[in-house]
């Protein structure tokens, strides 16, 4: 279920547009300041950011210019009518479309859909190959000296992740903002549990690594057997 963040300080268009998006299976969170919309880019890393250029404490051009610094996901500004001189600062900022003012909610899904399938499709992910390990993110598929490995979505983005990444240690803090999309405190748990079972898979075991080697207090690095 794709995630949008809705920023929009206008209570009215807030809730017709959070209800609009969620009846057509988007998982939408709304802020109604730029302030707490930047947090919750941050702490909730949103697939699509639709920004109102128009809030109370931050204008929207800075909000924006905010969210490009920490975050790739798609921008969808909206603006009113009048504003054309907002708009273009906005596309040469980051954003990667905007809607002016009102729009309808099939436009509205239709372009975030749009943007969504844009995000999703950039030049294809580049398979990787480490030892006799190979990976190929965009079709989810991963072998081991020429077998496909049966893994569940999470252990395959972990192993994509860390192979990579090969050769680096990778902290599970990382591994959890990154394959888990946050960073809850105390959970690295998750990351070995998943860790005993893609070593399973991979035939491998903590004591006897092949690939999946644990650098203690430090984090995961996976690199080819010697
Ligand atoms: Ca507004």
């Amino acid at each position: 279920m794709p995630r949008v963040l809705l920023i929009e300080d206008d209570a009215g268009v807030r809730t017709a547009m959070h209800r609009h998006l969620t009846e057509r299976g988007f998982a939408v969170t709304s802020a109604a300041t730029g302030l707490a919309g930047l947090a919750a880019v941050t702490g909730q890393r949103p697939d699509l950011i639709l920004l109102d250029l128009g809030l109370p404490d931050v204008e929207g051009i800075d909000v924006l210019r905010m969210i490009r610094a920490v975050s790739r996901a798609p921008v969808l500004v909206a603006t009113a009518r009048d504003e054309e001189a907002g708009i273009v600062l906005a596309l040469d900022l980051g954003a990667d479309d905007y809607l002016v003012k009102p729009f309808g909610p099939a436009h509205l899904a239709a372009r975030v859909n749009a943007l969504l399938r844009r995000a999703a499709s950039p030049a294809r992910a580049a398979v990787i190959e480490v030892g006799g390990l190979v990976i190929d993110p965009a079709a989810r598929i991963a072998r081991l000296d020429g077998t496909p490995l049966d893994l569940a979505p999470r252990e395959f983005d972990m192993l994509a992740y860390l192979a990579g990444r090969s050769g680096e240690v990778i902290a599970k803090r990382e591994l959890l903002a990154e394959v888990w999309q946050h960073s809850y405190g105390g959970a690295e748990k998750t990351v070995d549990v998943h860790l005993s079972w893609l070593r399973r898979k991979l035939g491998e075991s903590a004591t006897r690594p092949r690939y999946l080697h644990t650098v203690h207090g430090v984090g995961i690095r996976l690199a080819a057997p010697r």
